[in-house]
């Protein structure tokens, strides 16, 4: 059984990412927040676009003022008012100063700003009462960015602050990554969908809804086939209809030992290059992660990336098993994917546990539960009831999974634990 680092490498190594010719949309900027940028923004403007006052006040020229003091203040005419939105007329000459307002363009010939509380003003006269430093308040034209430059790097996730940038920069529309489509497929006879009247041994398809909702919060679009049964050419039929419709294909259930096991011996017959068939991991041992190929197949559908093979992980049915290894290790390779630059793999950090954490130390074990920031200090405190990967209940309410390595049986009350998070810290 692989390593969980080890299996987080060698899928990472299967992923080919988005290509920045063909795998691209063009969206308005309104439509681009949470989107992968697919080509740098290069911007023809130097910010500040020219110099700029940063305060209310004086445009001076340095030279003019250098020696005043409060009991010997320097006397200027006023020549010109530079509101916002306004190009100076005038050139400053010595013994004259400009009014200028917070933003305003600085007129030639003035090289400083005196900021009004340190004025003193009569009719079209200011006296200054301080002296200022040279170039005070002045935002010098290209200080924050030169014309030329790489503004945005291709591969970041663009949230408000890059979109500010980018309406900044003029940039109305944006080349941005499509979203990765993900087929999800839940093998088992025994699945209902939530609608139907439950008969007795049946259960209700949850991880359709449970990974359809984990794939859009991660920014791809969910492509849900549905139940099938565990039967063989149906199975087939269905795995080969997601590979030639999807990037990623999620199918749930299927891979362990069991008789009605049927994913992997699919897989195999279609031509599949079976890279993992389990994952020394807690919850979430049976784990296959395959390519394939779509070329051989005839497909009416449109084939997103002809070129790729499709990246095909059969998860463990058990719904804690399905969701633990969605973030553990389906969420890595859909943000390669989907064309960022880094930050694939989860983040751990430290936290404190509250409680004591026990593992029968022989895989990496996930235990979900929540973390809470005290003081400054991230918490950790286990869901309450049974961690069995048969219990999708107490999974509800966490957002967070602690992990304890191979060998680790214990973490006591006040020991540092790593943790991850699956949802965001309110
Ligand atoms: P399997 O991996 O197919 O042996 O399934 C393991 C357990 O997970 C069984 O109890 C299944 O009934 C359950 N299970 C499988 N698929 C799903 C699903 N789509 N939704 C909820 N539970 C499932
Ligand atoms: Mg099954």
């Amino acid at each position: 059984m692989l390593p969980v680092h080890q299996a987080e490498q060698l899928i990472l190594s299967l992923v080919h990412p988005f290509n920045p010719d063909h795998d691209v949309e063009v969206l308005d900027l309104l439509k681009a927040c949470d989107r992968v940028l697919a080509a740098p923004i290069i911007s023809q403007l130097d910010f500040p676009h020219w110099d700029n006052s940063a305060m209310d006040g004086y445009a001076v020229r340095f030279a003019d003022v250098q020696t005043c003091r409060p009991d010997q203040p320097i006397e200027l005419e006023i020549v010109e008012e530079i509101p916002a939105g306004y190009q100076p007329q005038h050139t400053i000459q010595p013994g004259q100063a400009a009014r200028i307002l917070t933003g305003s363009v600085m007129p030639s010939g003035a090289d400083t700003v005196v900021m009004q509380e340190d004025t003193r003003r009569q009719d079209e006269r200011v006296w200054i009462l301080t002296t200022p430093k040279p170039q005070a308040f002045v935002r010098h034209q290209g200080e924050f960015y030169r014309a030329g430059a790489v503004l945005l790097p291709a591969g970041i996730m663009l949230g408000a602050p890059e979109i500010a940038v980018l309406a900044a920069a003029q940039c109305a529309s944006v080349k941005v990554y499509r979203r990765p489509r993900v087929a999800i497929l839940s093998t088992g006879s025994e699945l209902v969908g939530v609608e139907q009247p439950l008969q007795a041994g049946q259960i209700v398809d949850s991880n359709q809804y449970a990974l359809a909702a984990l794939v859009a919060q991660a920014g791809a679009e969910p492509l849900c086939l549905g139940r099938v049964p565990d039967e063989p050419d149906q199975l087939r039929a269905a795995i080969v209809h997601a590979i030639t419709t999807a990037d990623i294909v999620l199918s749930s259930g299927g891979v362990s030992v069991g008789d009605y096991d049927y994913v992997d011996d699919i897989l195999e017959e279609l031509g599949a290059d079976i890279a993992i068939r389990a994952v020394a991991m807690k919850p979430g041992k049976p784990l296959t992660v395959a390519t394939l190929s779509d070329r051989q197949f005839a497909s009416s559908e449109p084939n997103p990336s002809p070129v790729s093979p499709t990246l095909y992980f059969g998860l463990p049915g058990n719904p804690v098993s399905a969701l633990v290894t969605f973030w553990r290790l389906v969420l890595p390779a859909l943000r390669k994917l989907s064309g960022l630059a880094q930050a694939w793999q989860p983040a751990f950090v430290d936290a404190r546990s509250r409680q004591v954490l026990r593992s029968d130390g022989k895989r990496e074990t996930y235990l979900w539960g929540s973390v809470s920031l005290e003081n400054g200090i991230y918490e950790f405190s286990p869901a309450g009831g049974n961690h069995s990967s048969g219990n999708l209940i107490n999974l509800a309410q966490t957002n967070s999974l602690a992990r304890l390595s191979v060998g680790q049986t214990q973490i006591a009350v006040g020991e540092t634990v790593q943790v991850v998070l699956t949802q965001s810290l309110v």
